[in-house]
């Protein structure tokens, strides 16, 4: 890195079910100054407000299968170039698929960018099971069976796997534990990324 202006950080977090994801995006976001984007949120809430998307996405989505790719990106690519995501950003969720890897790619190379680094959480499968069983225990979701937690924890690993292996062979993947006190992975996430010279925005 040369001494210049810090360049916005193009991320992406990956990270298993229960692995505290979404608390740790929203905590980047904050401290490094890009929206975190998590197509999950933005199709939730265009079927809550019944837009023209959501009208589209709904059953799909209800059926827990995925959005098809060309509504996924386009709605990226919508999304990105919008003005606070000009200066970096921080995808959750996308992209999920072979096809939207090689959008995603393109679309960046298109403004002469490229992503930056990819944020992994990694988190024990049993440990993890054991979290989530005893949290729905505690808050009687019973739905939250060991078998149903098992399950999307093997759903994530067989999706996300080969979109790991792509970006760990370009170096981009930083391996974070996920295990500990949201305090404990923040401090982890911050040392992995600015051993990319990435720091967080100047407190105000
Ligand atoms: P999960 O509940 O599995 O963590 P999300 O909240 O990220 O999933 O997304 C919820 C739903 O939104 C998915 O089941 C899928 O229907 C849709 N979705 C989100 N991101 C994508 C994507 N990148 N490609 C296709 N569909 C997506």
């Amino acid at each position: 890195m040369t001494g210049g202006a810090l360049q916005g950080a193009r991320l992406l977090i990956v990270g298993p079910p229960g692995a505290g994801k979404g608390t740790q995006a929203g905590r980047i976001a904050e401290s490094y100054g890009i929206p975190a984007i998590s197509t999950g949120d933005i199709f939730r809430a265009n079927v809550k407000n019944e837009t023209p998307l959501g009208l589209q996405v709904k059953a799909i989505m209800a059926a827990g299968d995925y959005v098809p790719d060309s509504l996924t990106n386009e709605l990226i690519e919508d999304r990105l170039g919008q003005a606070d995501a000009v200066n970096g950003f921080l995808l959750d969720g996308y992209p999920r698929t072979a096809d939207q890897v090689a959008f995603l790619d393109s679309l960046l190379a298109g403004k002469g960018e490229e992503l930056t680094a990819v944020v992994q959480l990694v988190a024990d499968r049993d440990e993890i099971v054991e979290r989530l069983r005893k949290r729905a225990l505690e808050q009687g979701r019973s739905d939250d069976t060991e078998e149903a937690i098992r399950h999307r924890q093997d759903v994530y690993l067989r999706e996300t796997g080969p979109l790991i292996a792509e970006y760990g062979d370009r170096g981009l993947l930083l391996e974070v534990d996920g295990l500990g006190t949201v305090d404990e992975v923040a401090a982890r996430v911050d040392d992995a990324l600015s051993s990319r010279g990435i720091r967080p925005a100047a407190a105000a």
